[in-house]
């Protein structure tokens, strides 16, 4: 095995993976050996709603000489849409932050059999017991059940699932609970975490003067970094979110969102599928006081249950 030399400066950054735990297809280790092989040296597990593959990750971490960053994914709800929201660094979780990961648990349980429902209308054979079989976890979400109509074959392609059928507007499509942006953000930092807009090239706005006035209240509802450098942000929308970042002082981080095969993102890969440099996330690391010296690897440890 290779070890990943942290101070290394062609060394790569990830803090946004998803595992098995949730609707990624890859098992923590296996997050953490593609994240090793492909000379990413400090990666964040950000699972939807959960941190229980986070220990399985350090603990491979540890045999591959690279850092985990304990994080997770919050799906909040802004004006009436969704905003994602990372939770990095998280040391340890509260009474009410395990209460509202709760809430958001039993509005899957609620949300995923009404969708099954909708495509039972719509002419499909399909139960939720096809759809827990793709899952590897507690987390059951669309994308489970996009697989579950490929492997059925009333799609081509889960791309397909989603457009026709899963995304909101669409004829299968069921909300769930979310949290509002200041509740989402102040758990996270009551944990000890850095609340960060996921993806925000991927929110609804006209303009980008109107996307600077969703990153301006977000910041007053306790957003402190934007997940900048991303691979389905363009080099312009990279560019101008810099621009509001500095602006408004919020710090950049980056990451791939990958998921194994529920999404092509490459481990590693940000804005234009290029690599996401340390360099690149050290002022975000350097806040969370995770600077990584070979030593710190060795000793660094998380409450993260
Ligand atoms: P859920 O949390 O169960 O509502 O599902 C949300 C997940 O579905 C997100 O993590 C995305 O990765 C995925 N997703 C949302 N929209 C799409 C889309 N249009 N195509 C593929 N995956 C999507
Ligand atoms: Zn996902
Ligand atoms: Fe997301
Ligand atoms: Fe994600």
């Amino acid at each position: 095995m290779k070890p990943v030399i942290l101070d290394n400066p062609d060394a790569g950054v990830d803090l946004h993976l998803h595992t098995s735990a949730s609707d990624g297809s890859n098992s923590p280790e296996e997050v953490v050996n593609l994240a090793a092989d492909n000379n990413v040296s400090i990666i964040a597990i950000t699972d939807h709603d959960t941190m229980v593959a986070v220990p399985r990750a350090i603990a491979q971490g540890k045999q591959r000489g690279l850092s985990v960053i304990p994080g997770i994914e919050i799906s909040a709800s802004y004006n009436s849409e969704s905003v994602h929201i990372l939770g990095l660094g998280i040391k340890k979780v509260n009474n009410g932050f395990r209460e509202t990961l709760k809430k958001i648990h039993d509005g899957r349980l609620t949300r995923n059999p009404r969708i099954v429902q909708n495509l039972n209308i719509a002419g499909m054979d399909l139960t939720l017991k096809d759809v827990q079989d793709c899952a590897g976890g507690d987390i059951i979400g669309r994308p489970h059940i996009a697989q579950a109509m490929l492997n059925k074959g009333y799609v081509e392609t889960t791309d397909q699932a989603f457009k026709q059928y899963l995304i909101r507007g669409a004829k299968a499509y069921v909300e769930r609970y979310r949290p509002d942006v200041l509740k989402a953000t102040t758990l996270i930092r009551e944990a000890g975490g850095i609340p960060v807009l996921a993806h925000p090239g991927l929110m609804k706005y006209e303009n980008f003067s109107v996307l600077k006035n969703h990153i301006q209240s977000l910041k007053k509802l306790g957003i402190e970094a934007l997940e900048t450098h991303y691979p389905c942000h363009s080099p312009t929308v990279f560019s101008i979110l810099s621009q509001f970042a500095r602006e408004f002082d919020l710090l950049e981080t980056g990451g791939s969102d990958f998921h194994g095969i529920h999404k092509p993102n490459r481990i590693g890969l940000g804005c234009d599928f290029e690599k996401i440099p340390f360099s690149f996330a050290r002022p975000f690391l350097e806040r969370l006081g995770k600077l990584i010296s070979r030593q710190e690897i060795k000793t660094d440890h998380v409450h993260c249950k």
